[in-house]
């Protein structure tokens, strides 16, 4: 067993002005908080820790690291609590400590090969301090060199686990080493047979491999030395894991698996490596897209090297990697060479720095075999951040940050999301607005003929509850459309003595429909009732009707001219985050562009919108209330009533309507009375652009002789 005094040794070598006072405490502390508890290999299990906290110094992490190393396991399993250990330690190490017992907490329920991916990136976006991970790590290697103790079951499990989550996540850090060494021993537990049969056969042809590779390493060195490059040269066993893999993947034979020995040239400089690579290529023939230059371009983990596999000198297959000390060094601990206590920052100086390259990490892996293509992705990736969550069951969902029980319903299949009528989050009941974090369990309730609401897209975040939603709304207005276009046709046609009912279902009414371009004449009803076409124009596609005769109108039409048929105006407000909705304006009000507006739901009729100042507006229900706002450069006009007083004169109406028309306004209505005191209250309705258009003409109009007072009504 480690002991302590080996652990502050280590740490010293690499680290002369590491705080050891913190290590001292924190074994001191871990020592008391955990004293009695047993191991199950007997031991006491204080063993743990002081194990952990040597892998650590082994990675050579700082003094915060390894005294974090120390305490990692007291929340979780003792009485400390986290604000004991910021007393104690400091903020930084309670963060720390804090990390580890969260992802302790996580129980990865199935590492089902597609999820482990989902599962890894869960792993490290739970982390927001590397050392989190690397101290988990540390903790997983040190179990796994004590896994025998383990009952049969749980050994696999913990072994598959391994394998599937922590193994690749090492290796993503760049920390080799550990990489390794948790997939040799996870392959030993998992399939102790092969595993055994490969050691053997291994150590069977140990003599002739042991040759082979001192010829190698001769070939090697000789033709350095020839070119005066002073180098190392190295020949390493693979590990048994990856021959085996080696032999399902190739379904070779033991025998045949010859690239079992790699080699490794270290030099002193870049131009040495490259020099060397091509001494290399010179006496052996290269295999072409077997050739990788890390040191042109790194990986993301910072490794750089350069690799390549040649035909060697008895015609089989030999990988050699050549590098430079320092990228040896880098190699061997990925990460932790980066997390430097030597380069004078302080750590949360570089936090962001560190997480971000995380990010990058877990958004990517081998899968880009070209680092270019690898760096565009991470481009694109790295600021969607993403949350995991687990549905009752334990598979894994991913979602945009700030996603919420509707995303995690609609993601589940569409009926759930349009059923859902609640949720819970680790048991507890939440809004369905509720941000989900990594690590929730999220479970939906739904009711039967439930049906989506509009608020819901306010805060859904992924694109499939949006349209979904939308989709939703879009059918049931249509079908209130079909319904309204049917009453208003009705109406209409009845005026006319006809039945409309009755023509419905004629070919005549399917003419009329394909006249104005809709496929069925349920689609002219609808688009009656969205109002993009009137019950008139249907009326009269059936029964034209000749132009009414104009002698009856009235001395202001006349003045007028035609009365300008009322535009549909919906297409000049848009209501937010909804598309083809029914637009209708209050004619308590009639707000045109410029004016502060607002939409109000009307059951049935879409949404009618008010001045925000509106009396009627102001008494409305404030649950049906939605934000709506002008749809800028719609070129549309609106209707607007104007008052204006005046003393009786002769003339004074053509006045007014040709200041009116000067400013290209059309004249909907108008009307007048005369009061007893020779005084005329006119009304006029004008057709503007919006509240500019008609601030103008209310001051010329102002302007008109014997003119009181104009004002806007309503
Ligand atoms: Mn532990």
């Amino acid at each position: 067993m480690i002991r302590v005094n080996d652990v502050i040794d280590k740490i010293s070598e690499y680290h002369p002005e590491a705080d050891l006072g913190i290590i001292e405490r924190a074994y001191i502390y871990s020592a008391r908080v955990h004293e009695g508890q047993v191991r199950l290999s007997g031991e006491p299990y204080l063993s743990h820790p002081l194990e952990v906290a040597g892998i650590l110094t082994d990675m050579k992490l700082d003094a915060i690291s390894v005294a974090a190393g120390f305490l990692h396991d007291v929340i979780e399993d003792t009485h400390a609590a986290p604000e004991d250990i910021e007393a104690l330690f400091g903020p930084e190490v309670r963060h720390i400590v804090s990390g580890v017992t969260k992802l302790s907490s996580l129980t990865f329920h199935s590492s089902r090969a597609r999820q482990a991916e989902s599962l890894r990136k869960m792993f490290l976006a739970m982390a927001d301090d590397i050392r989190v991970i690397l101290i988990k790590l540390a903790d997983r290697l040190h179990n796994m060199r004590t896994l025998e103790f383990h009952k049969p079951n749980k050994r696999k499990k913990i072994a598959r686990e391994t394998l599937d989550i922590y193994a690749p996540i090492a290796a993503r850090l760049g920390i080799y080493w550990i990489k390794n060494e948790l997939e040799e021993t996870s392959f030993k537990h998992l399939q102790p047979d092969e595993y055994t049969r490969i050691q053997n056969l291994v150590a069977k042809s140990r003599a002739e491999r042991e040759k082979y590779m001192q010829t190698v390493k001769d070939f090697i060195q000789k033709k350095m030395d020839e070119s005066n490059l002073s180098c190392e040269v190295l020949g390493r066993n693979k590990n048994y894991f990856s021959i085996f893999n080696k032999m399902i993947s190739q379904n070779l034979p033991f025998e045949e698996i010859y690239d079992i020995i790699a080699f490794r040239i270290i030099l002193d400089s870049i131009s040495h490596c490259y020099e060397a690579l091509g001494l290399i290529h010179s006496m052996w023939k290269p295999i072409d897209h077997k050739f990788k230059d890390y040191v042109a371009r790194p990986k993301p983990n910072m490794y750089q090297s350069l690799h390549t596999t040649v035909i060697g000198p008895y015609g089989e297959r030999m990988e050699i990697q050549i590098r430079t000390w320092d990228m040896d060094r880098v190699a061997k601990s990925g990460i932790a060479a980066h997390w430097s206590y030597k380069e004078g920052q302080r750590i949360d100086e570089q936090v962001g720095e560190k997480i971000g390259w995380i990010q990058d990490l877990v958004e990517n892996q081998e899968n880009f075999l070209d680092p270019g293509e690898f760096l565009e992705n991470v481009r694109i990736d790295l600021f969607q951040d993403e949350v995991y969550v687990f549905t009752p069951r334990g598979e894994i969902k991913t979602l945009p940050n700030g996603a919420t029980p509707v995303d995690f319903a609609y993601m589940i299949h569409t009926e759930v999301g349009n059923q859902c009528t609640g949720a819970k989050v680790n048991g507890q009941l939440v809004q369905l607005s509720h941000q989900l974090a990594t690590g929730d369990i999220v479970e939906i309730t739904t009711t039967n003929n439930h049906h989506p609401s509009k608020d819901w897209l306010k805060f859904v975040k992924t694109v499939k509850a949006r349209s979904k939603i939308r989709h939703w709304i879009k059918t049931q207005e249509k079908e209130r459309s079909i319904s309204l276009g049917r009453e208003m046709l009705e109406k209409a046609f009845r005026k006319e003595r006809l039945n409309f009912n009755a023509y419905m279902k004629t070919e005549q009414m399917a003419d009329v429909g394909s006249h104005f371009g809709f496929k069925s004449v349920e689609d002219l009803m609808a688009n009656v009732g969205y109002g993009k076409i009137t019950p008139l124009q249907v009326v009269r596609k059936i029964a034209p009707k000749e132009e009414p005769d104009t002698s009856q109108e009235s001395i202001f039409n006349k003045l007028v001219g035609r009365v300008t048929r009322k535009k549909r105006l919906k297409d000049g407000v848009l209501v937010k985050g909804v598309d083809d909705i029914l637009i209708r304006f209050g004619k308590c009000c009639q707000p045109v562009p410029g004016d502060s507006i607002i939409g109000y739901i009307t059951r049935g009729y879409g949404v009618t919108v008010h001045r925000t100042n509106c009396t009627n507006a102001l008494r409305m229900n404030p649950e049906r209330q939605i934000e709506v706002e002008w749809n800028q450069g719609a070129a549309e006009t609106y209707p607007v009533k104007i008052q204006i007083i005046s003393h009786d004169r002769v003339g004074l109406l053509a006045d007014v309507v040709g200041n009116i028309s000067k400013y290209g306004a059309n004249i909907l209505n108008a009307s007048s009375e005369t009061r007893e005191n020779k005084m005329v209250d006119s009304y006029f309705t004008i057709g503007v652009e919006d509240t500019n258009h008609l601030d103008k003409i209310l001051s010329a109009v102002r302007k008109v002789k014997l003119v009181q007072d104009v004002r806007r009504v309503g």
